[in-house]
């Protein structure tokens, strides 16, 4: 048997990382990724925000810049013009093969095709080792500290009975499509029930005839098959598809996303959990990516340090109360929101949509990030007397 220092289970942004910078500070790292490529199977969108994504060592190589934002409800439209670009859509795999190099550089082991399929406990019931299934068979490896990267599944510490199966979640499907006519420097997405009885449409596009066109909806509120909606949108072509000339899918996309808010518990004896395990991921606009890798980043940073005292609980809860405190609140008051969107009629959205309207470029950047300050919040509530918008305001800050 192979003993390891950390062991990192998952190969998406906050394993990756989390396995850099274990791996940077000295630590004997290894990481398990079940398919048979790093970012075979793509699982998200990929839109996030310049700023913060540069800071965490993307480049623009990784992603196409974003200037414009349009909104598309049954009968209302609404477009936020900038005049530099904010958002970008990531080209996903080349970003997460750039941080599977930097890990790899750093010194940690990738096992790609290799599937953990149980924990190792010792005499005292303590996390010691994984069981593996790879290309070689089962192996067997020790491990002091295990970094459940897992996704969605939260796989180690749902094996082990620490956390259940998320509740509320997302489902999305998104085609990557060759597409006649795309406006590049904006990304829309459309709401109402023609587009998702219990969520969003978007377009994101990547390139200049390159888009991702997706469904995501709401569990348990509807049981809609994504794929079968999205099918629907485009065979329709529901506006403002109707203006994108020839559409053809070139790669189907599938994936979930917990939508519930954060595990309560982010650390234990031996284990650590990071991103979507985590629930880490902002629900309001499902997105997750630069959380996983920042946080994935403090994982492996604070674990390698927490070897010193055995990877004990006491140890690790460093980690769990800075990202709380990073985004614990911002995640509870983007839960508030979605929780409102979620029931919205049609006649509804056309008037939602319009306090988008209404709001600065500095207001809908903190909106749409789900920066909901004290501060922000109350600001924004004092400027924009519309009933609608007090409602989402004073929603935001009842606790
Ligand atoms: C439809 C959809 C659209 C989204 N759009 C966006 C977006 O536009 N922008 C954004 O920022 N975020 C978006 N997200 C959220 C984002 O994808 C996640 O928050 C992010 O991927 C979380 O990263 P992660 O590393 O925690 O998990 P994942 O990216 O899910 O990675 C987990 C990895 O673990 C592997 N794995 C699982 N179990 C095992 C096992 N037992 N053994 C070995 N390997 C295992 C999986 O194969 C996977 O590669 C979207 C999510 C969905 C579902």
């Amino acid at each position: 048997m192979v003993d390891y220092d950390i062991s990192v289970v998952g190969g998406g942004p906050a394993g990756l990382s989390a396995a850099c910078a274990a791996a940077k500070s000295k630590a004997k790292v290894i990481l398990f990724e079940k398919d048979q490529s790093i970012a075979h199977n793509i699982r998200t969108s990929g839109v996030t925000w310049i700023e913060e994504i540069e800071r965490l060592r993307i480049s623009k190589e990784h992603y196409n810049p974003i200037k414009n934002y349009t909104f598309i409800s049954p009968s209302n439209e609404v477009t936020i013009r900038g005049s530099t670009a904010k958002s970008c859509v990531l080209n996903v795999r080349s970003v997460y093969q750039h941080l599977a190099f930097l890990a790899a550089e750093a010194g940690s082991e990738i096992m790609i095709k290799s599937n953990v399929t149980n924990v190792v406990l010792d005499s005292k019931n303590r996390i010691s080792g994984l069981k593996v299934g790879t290309p070689k068979g089962e192996i067997v490896i020790g491990s002091k500290l295990v970094i459940d990267a897992s996704g969605f599944n939260s796989s180690v510490a749902q094996r082990l009975g620490l956390v259940s199966r998320w509740k509320r979640y997302g489902i999305g499907a998104e085609y990557e499509c060759y597409c006649e006519n795309v406006d590049s420097e904006t990304w829309t997405l459309m709401v109402g029930r023609q587009y998702s009885d219990a969520g969003y449409a978007w377009i994101f596009p990547l390139s200049k005839y390159r888009v991702k066109i997706g469904v995501g909806i709401g569990r348990p509120e509807s049981y809609t098959d994504p794929v079968e909606k999205l099918n629907s949108i485009i065979e329709k072509r529901l506006k403002p598809l109707d203006k994108m000339g020839k559409i053809q899918p070139v790669e189907l996309h599938h994936g979930l996303i917990p939508n519930e808010g954060l595990r309560k518990s982010t650390v234990y004896d031996g284990l650590m959990l990071v991103g979507d395990s985590a629930g880490q991921a902002n629900p309001l606009v499902l997105e997750g990516i630069r959380y996983a890798i920042e946080f994935g980043m403090l994982a492996g940073e604070i674990g390698a340090k927490s070897l010193a005292q055995n990877s004990d609980k006491g140890s690790l809860l460093e980690y769990e109360r800075i990202w709380k405190k990073r985004v614990e609140s911002k995640i509870n008051s983007a839960l508030k929101v979605q929780s409102r969107w979620i029931g919205l009629k049609d006649e509804d959205w056309d008037r939602e949509i319009e306090i988008l309207r209404d709001m600065s470029h500095e207001e809908f950047f903190d909106f749409i990030k789900a920066e909901f300050t004290a501060r922000k919040m109350l600001r924004l509530a004092l400027n924009h007397p519309k009933l609608m918008a007090r409602q989402l305001f004073d929603m935001v800050l009842r606790n």
